[in-house]
């Protein structure tokens, strides 16, 4: 008995259950046996399009050959996010991946900024970043940038379709062993005396039985909350925001390596840009704006022609109280929602796929490795949680009572302490484990209006003929090195056009 190979079941095949079951068939190919469960009838969420740069971490792991996957999903490249409206209306900031000019000595980049600033001697953040410079000029590049000694290099994340991405795994994953049963799980059996899950029990009367289940049913978390009642702490007070409707639009010819988020009256619009077409989306609060009108809102912001009905999804931010409970880790939608405002739910996924590689159980369960991994799930949710707050929290918007709202809120402590050491003298902290650096922390806060009131005093030793140079020079170099890469659309069709 103690031979038999460990079980392993994910229920459900959306985004979340074929990238666990991708990196279990690459990771554990002996000693376990994965099955994938999934019911065509009740099919995914289908949304889903942007991603962060940490996605190479996941797809090199697989050892996935970037073209090919870029092909497979009808994806283009992104640099970073546009901000629209957030600030204020009429106002842009962007949100770029990579650093934000050169750090000198001590000193963060942005103290040297924010002094110049002070002086009249720089301009926008923006100005600083490779990645703003190509992504606003429309240019994309691989590897180091050409001046690699005065630049950094440009990292990127993809757009992509999130259903050709599961169907992509989902071959890569049957290919190294892994068993898909279609069927609908009708019911969840549970162990007498432990209570842990015993069997998913299916429409056609078989019983699925393993020694770990993953829960990646989606938002309704059938193991891990209608099975076992876990429990959903609410993050809705911070994050009014409940629905979303989706129509996807024929490509446009303004093909930008970046996604933008437009805020409107009671929430934002997405506009991101593939292959074969564009995804649009809006995210609204129900208690400020009807169906209606978050549809007309969508439908007047699209810039080509939708190519289907708009679909509306409900959601509730927040997440499980425990992501893995008894024999039970909830993966994907199951574990928790933040709307899609920085492209973190793929992360997620990932990041709890690799913590529970490295938690792996045995035969037994460790309470102390569930304790683990609970803990440094909800730190990492509670940190992107404040990140994405941050948007909605400082804005100077007071056009409808939503941002009013917004701007009035109380901020999870965490957050506004974060907002109190920028403000003083330009201080930002990472600690080690979470997601967002300290560069991505700075475009944020200062695209949101926030500026601190001084800066650190060693920013103070250079003189101010220098700190002009320096800032002029960076700018120019970005904008240089940006205007010597490929226009995006070229380079999709050079290297990994569908
Ligand atoms: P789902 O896609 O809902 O899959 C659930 C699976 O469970 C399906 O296969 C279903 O058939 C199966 N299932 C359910 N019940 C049963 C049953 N009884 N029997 C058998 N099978 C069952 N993420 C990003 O990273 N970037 C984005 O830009 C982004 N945009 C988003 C926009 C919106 C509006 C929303 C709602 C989400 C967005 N996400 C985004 C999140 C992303 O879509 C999800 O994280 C991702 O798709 C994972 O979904 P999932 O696999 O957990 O759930």
């Amino acid at each position: 008995m103690a031979n038999h190979p460990l079980r392993i079941v994910i229920a459900g095949g959306g985004t979340a259950g074929w990238m666990a079951a991708a990196t279990f068939a690459r990771f554990l190919e002996t000693g376990y046996e994965i099955d994938l469960i999934e019911s065509d009838d009740i099919g995914t969420v289908g949304v889903g399009e942007a991603t962060i740069p940490q996605i190479h971490l996941f797809n090199d792991a697989l050892g996935l050959d970037e073209d090919a996957f870029l092909r497979a999903t009808g994806g283009t490249f992104k640099l970073g996010i546009e901000f629209v409206d957030w600030f204020k209306p009429g106002h842009r900031y962007m949100h770029a991946f990579g650093d934000v000019g050169r750090d000198v000595g001590l000193l963060p980049f942005h103290q040297y900024w924010l002094r110049a600033r002070s002086l009249g001697l720089a301009g926008d953040l923006g100005a600083y970043s490779l990645n703003t410079h190509a992504a606003l000029a429309e240019r994309m590049q691989r590897g180091p940038a050409r001046t690699a000694r005065t630049l950094p290099s440009m990292p990127y994340a993809y757009h992509f379709d999130a259903g050709l991405y599961a169907r992509y795994l989902r071959r890569y994953s049957e290919t190294r062993g892994v068993n898909r049963i279609e069927g609908k799980i009708v019911r969840v059996t549970r162990d007498g005396d432990s209570g842990d899950v015993s069997g998913l029990v299916l429409e056609n009367g078989t019983t699925v039985a393993a020694d770990l289940y993953i829960d990646c049913t989606g938002f309704r978390g059938l193991l891990i909350e209608e099975a076992l009642g876990t429990g959903y702490e609410d993050w809705t007070h911070w994050l009014p925001c409940d629905r979303a409707i989706a129509v996807p639009s024929a490509r446009s010819e303004k093909f930008t390596p970046y996604t933008r988020s437009t805020a409107h009256a009671a929430g934002w619009q997405w506009r991101i840009p593939l292959q074969h077409r564009t995804g649009n989306g809006v995210v609204f609060s129900s208690a400020h704006m009807s169906e209606d009108e978050a549809t007309a809102t969508l439908l007047a912001g699209l810039d080509t022609p939708a190519k289907a009905d708009p679909r509306t999804i409900a959601f509730r931010t927040g997440r499980r109280k425990r992501m893995w409970n008894r024999n039970v880790v909830a993966l994907g939608l199951a574990a928790g929602f933040m709307e899609p405002l920085e492209s973190t739910s793929i992360h997620l996924i990932q990041s709890a796929i690799a913590r529970l590689l490295k938690l792996l159980p045995g035969r037994v369960i460790a309470e102390a490795d569930r304790t683990e991994f609970n803990r440094q799930s909800d730190f990492e949710y509670e940190r992107i949680r404040d990140f994405i707050i941050l948007h909605y929290k400082a804005t100077a918007r007071d056009d409808t009572p939503f941002w009013r709202q917004c701007r009035d809120m109380a901020a999870p402590d965490t957050l506004a302490a974060k907002i109190d050491l920028w403000r003083g003298n330009g201080h930002i902290v990472r600690e080690h484990e979470e997601l967002f650096t300290e560069v991505g922390w700075l475009q944020v806060l200062a695209g949101q209006g926030i500026m601190p009131a001084g800066h650190h005093p060693l920013a103070d030793a250079i003189s101010t003929s220098d700190l002009g140079e320096f800032m002029d020079t960076i700018d120019k170099l970005n904008a240089r090195e940006a205007g010597q890469m490929q226009d995006h659309a070229a380079f999709v069709a050079q290297h990994c056009a569908a």
